[in-house]
């Protein structure tokens, strides 16, 4: 088990760290329970005042955390700021809105006084993904911690800097010793922490397998569990779609983070009146990405982060191929240093693929032709996921019947699906459950209390 930076645009080792003993992540969850019992009885506007804090030194620090994000996981420069900027925002959010959001609920009733409260959980675990190494984690610190709870991370073993980071992070914001922890350790300890009597909840953000692990092992000690996995999102695109617009944003959905989002559109399903035009103005954009060293400001599409993932998105596109699948562009892993797979086009797309069945991880477009707009929804639900979608028309009525239709967490019309605080964030089917962000994602790992007064 290595838990390191490896650089994946030289695919040099940057750092290297050792796990954690046992004895040591006992130690660290002693301190949790006891930080625990002293946070809850802190205020608001104590945890506030610490939160803004922590964001006022991320902005500071903005261009040191994006560069290590871009070296540990390949993303681009501008791309790691951007994500940066967006965990502050969070931040401040949270801190803003706490309060309110957890207020004591006065309830009708025979009692003379009944109302529900919110009461933190205690030590909740997150076990985070690389692929947004800051704002997997500050979107469920910033809330989790601001209700109280205390946080301990169990970041993926590729981005150990970022981990690291976020525990100074909140330390040198002020926050007590043991309110914000990383534990450096496989995945192979996930289940005994969420074993530990000590931990009281679990969220994990990060493939369906690892999803079915963290589920089972917290249905074993019954725990709360919140999990955020993989998503195959569909891009529909009908007659009434500003095609320009839509072709520009298509790219961006799919590209963005090199292809590495859940919520990165996936399947682009396109309306037969308008799929000739569309197919040719992707697949020119699509071509004139400019993929390279994610340090540099022209590049668009940098490399993927990991030399296992790539593997697993070139076999994807070759199981197509093999199913009778056009590659329009792109379609095979660039030779020389660094983990870089082309932005690729694949057409034809039919349901016996593994494109068509998996999340694919990487810059690798779907396409297929919809005879009308039924067909289009059909296809668009053909999935085991459920987290987001992006439907492109300009007419009322069909906006709606896709609103309403659209098997997904959150579905976004002439937009691309994004993730804000405002707004709760999470899928359905097996893109998993639970929400994070807005009022419902901080009520996720709050006790809901009844209280009745005669
Ligand atoms: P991953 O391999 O599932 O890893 C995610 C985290 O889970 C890592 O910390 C990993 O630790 C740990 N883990 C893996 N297998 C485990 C197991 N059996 N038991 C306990 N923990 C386990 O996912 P990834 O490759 O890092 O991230 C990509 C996936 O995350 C994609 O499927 C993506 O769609 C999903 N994702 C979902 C959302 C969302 O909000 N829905 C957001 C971002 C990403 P190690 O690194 O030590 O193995």
């Amino acid at each position: 088990m290595t838990i390191a930076t490896v650089n994946p645009a030289t695919e040099e080792t940057e750092a290297e760290f050792e796990p954690y003993d046992d004895a040591t992540v006992d130690e660290r969850l002693a301190k949790a329970a006891a930080a625990a019992a002293r946070w809850r009885t802190s205020t608001f506007e104590e945890r506030a005042r610490l939160m803004v804090g922590a964001a006022e030194l991320l902005e500071a620090e903005l261009p040191d955390v994006a560069r290590t994000l871009t070296t540990e996981m390949g993303k681009t420069f501008a791309s790691a700021k951007a994500e940066v900027a967006k965990c502050a925002l969070a931040m401040r959010y949270f801190s803003e809105h706490a309060s309110s959001m957890l207020a004591p609920e006065a309830i009708e009733s025979k009692a003379s006084r009944a109302e529900v409260v919110y009461r933190p959980m205690g030590p909740v675990l997150a076990v985070m993904p690389w692929n947004f190494p800051l704002w997997q984690v500050v979107r469920f610190a910033a809330p989790a911690l601001m209700a109280g709870n205390v946080g301990l991370l169990k970041h993926a073993s590729n981005v150990p800097q970022a981990a690291l980071y976020l525990e100074s992070l909140f330390r040198r914001a002020g926050h007590p010793d043991g309110v914000f922890q990383t534990l450096l350790v496989g995945s192979d300890k996930v289940e005994a922490v969420i074993a530990d009597e000590r931990v009281r909840a679990v969220t994990l953000t990060g493939s369906e397998g690892a999803g079915r692990s963290v589920a089972a092992a917290a249905g074993r000690a019954l725990k709360k569990s919140v999990l955020e996995l993989g998503g195959s999102d569909p891009f529909v695109v009908l007659p009434s779609a500003d095609l320009d617009r839509a072709v520009a944003v298509a790219v961006e959905a799919r590209v963005q983070n090199n292809g590495q989002s859940c919520i990165a559109a996936k399947r682009f399903i396109v309306h037969d009146e308008v799929y000739e035009e569309f197919t040719a103005a992707f697949v020119d954009a699509m071509k004139a990405l400019v993929v390279g060293d994610p340090l540099d400001n022209a590049t668009a599409v940098g490399p993927l982060a990991l030399e296992a993932g790539r593997r697993t998105v070139h076999e994807q596109v070759t199981d197509a191929v093999e199913h009778g699948a056009e590659v329009l562009c792109g379609g095979a892993p660039l030779s020389g240093l660094g983990w870089y797979y082309p932005p690729t086009v694949v057409g034809d797309v039919t349901a016996d693929m593994r494109v068509h069945r998996e999340e694919v991880f990487g810059p690798v477009a779907m396409l297929y032709r919809a005879a009308d707009a039924e067909e289009a929804l059909r296809i668009a639900n053909d999935t085991t996921f459920g987290l987001g979608a992006s439907v492109w028309s300009r007419d009322a009525e069909e906006q709606e019947r896709f609103l309403e239709g659209i098997e997904a967490g959150m579905t976004f019309v002439n937009a691309m699906v994004a993730s804000t605080p405002e707004l709760p964030f999470g899928g359905i089917k097996r893109s998993g459950y639970g929400r994070e962000l807005s009022a419902h994602g901080i009520k996720e790992f709050c006790e809901v209390r009844s209280r009745w007064v005669s």
